[in-house]
């Protein structure tokens, strides 16, 4: 018998789509062996066999904007040229990977630190969730974020910053294409860039096999993006002159389905107050979130962990949360944050399935999380690319 075979049986499992008759999943080294009965198992395997009944097994979820170098006890963004706390960081991961987090999306940092735990990770140096890093964000002067030291003026100073995250080794670009709240003196609802510099480092990024994220709040800056042709929206807050949500536009939610672009929400557990207020801030984004959906937008599941008081565990929390905010069902949420996420983030050839031959990325939680999110939050086991992280 192979050491590193792993056999659980007597589970309800939710294969990234859609709740299996099977109930036995066999773990080999980094990968997923099979997806079966517990009746295919011969009399010795099921003598090795774990018994986990009462939970369900589902892939490990993946958070697709994360700041890994972020601090969310710190209300105060960081200082020009401050790199960051790598012990602290890895902690993180820990905590990330033991929550069920196997994959997360990093979208910015000053010192690329987060490439180093990323390596560190996949070396199976340090538990953490596979990572997807973008580097320093490419903003315009004194933009959204410059502390990171991503500034450009113009469009051959944008392409030297993509140039230096692409030295750095870096998975995807990140261009700051509005103000954000977490910069001073950055307004959301501004654009920082014209359409045709975004198309060029869009371009730019493209000849290097990289994909653009592109943070968004103003609709301006959301229309320019997508007629960039970034790949991924983050935020989408529809800012317009009367605040958040105030500018849906259903013209650029038909240009993104003709783009194929991606949104990612960053709906956190800290949206539950606003919930509780049943704002028009929140009437608005729900309204917004639907209408995308059900023109058919792909929703990936995040959080941007790392701004102050958004720590990077809380996805598991967060999926419920999100799950009211977009009217959507547990099941559509559950898919967002995996089979769908992976999707969004080119991975669907590895992970976010329960499926043969795919990397053993698994998360087994208490009670069944289609029918209630909130069992998310009570983790029995995880594993990650195959490493037990947590065993109960
Ligand atoms: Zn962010």
């Amino acid at each position: 018998m192979n050491a590193q075979r792993t056999i659980l049986t007597d589970l309800r499992i939710w294969d990234g789509d859609t709740t299996l008759d099977a109930d036995t999943l066999i773990l080999n080294g980094p990968a997923i062996e099979a997806v079966c009965s517990g009746t295919a198992l011969s009399p010795a395997e099921a003598g090795t066999a774990r018994s986990l009944a009462g939970t369900t097994a589902l892939p490990g979820l993946m958070d697709a904007h994360v700041h890994m170098v972020l601090d969310p006890n710190r209300s105060s963004p960081p200082a020009a040229g401050e790199t960051g706390d790598p012990a602290a960081m890895r902690e993180r991961a820990a905590m990330m990977v033991t929550a069920g987090i196997t994959t997360a999306r990093d979208l910015g940092g000053g010192g690329w630190l987060e490439i180093e735990l990323r390596n560190a990770i996949a070396r199976g140096e340090a538990p953490g969730p596979r990572l997807l890093c973008a580097g320093q964000p490419v903003t315009c002067l004194q933009g959204h974020c410059h502390f990171w030291g991503g500034e450009a003026a113009d469009v051959s100073a944008a392409k030297a910053v993509i140039d230096r995250q692409i030295a750095h080794d870096v998975d995807l670009i990140k261009i700051m294409a509005t103000g954000g709240r977490f910069t001073r003196g950055s307004k959301p609802l501004a654009p920082q860039f014209e359409t045709r510099a975004l198309r060029a480092m869009v371009d730019h990024a493209r000849v290097h096999g990289l994909a653009v994220a592109a943070h968004c709040h103003g609709t301006p800056g959301i229309d320019a993006a997508v007629r960039a042709g970034v790949h991924s929206i983050e935020h989408c807050s529809w800012v317009g002159e009367e605040g958040w949500a105030s500018d849906y536009q259903e013209a650029v939610v038909m240009r993104m389905l003709e783009q194929g672009t991606w949104v990612s929400p960053t709906i956190n557990a800290g949206w539950r107050r606003m919930l509780k207020g049943a704002t028009p801030t929140i009437s608005r984004m729900r309204a917004a979130l639907v209408n995308m959906r059900s023109h058919g937008v792909p929703l990936m599941a995040s959080t941007d962990a790392g701004i102050p008081g958004v720590f990077h565990h809380q996805l598991p929390e967060a999926l419920a949360v999100f799950a009211e905010v977009a009217a959507m069902s547990a099941e559509e949420v559950l898919r967002s944050a995996t089979s769908e996420a992976a999707r969004g983030l080119g991975l669907e050839r590895h992970t976010g399935r329960l499926r043969p031959g795919f990397d053993a990325d698994v998360l087994i939680v208490a009670g069944d999380p289609v029918t209630d999110l909130t069992v998310l939050t009570q983790p029995v086991a995880v594993w990650a690319r195959g490493r037990c992280v947590r065993e109960g």
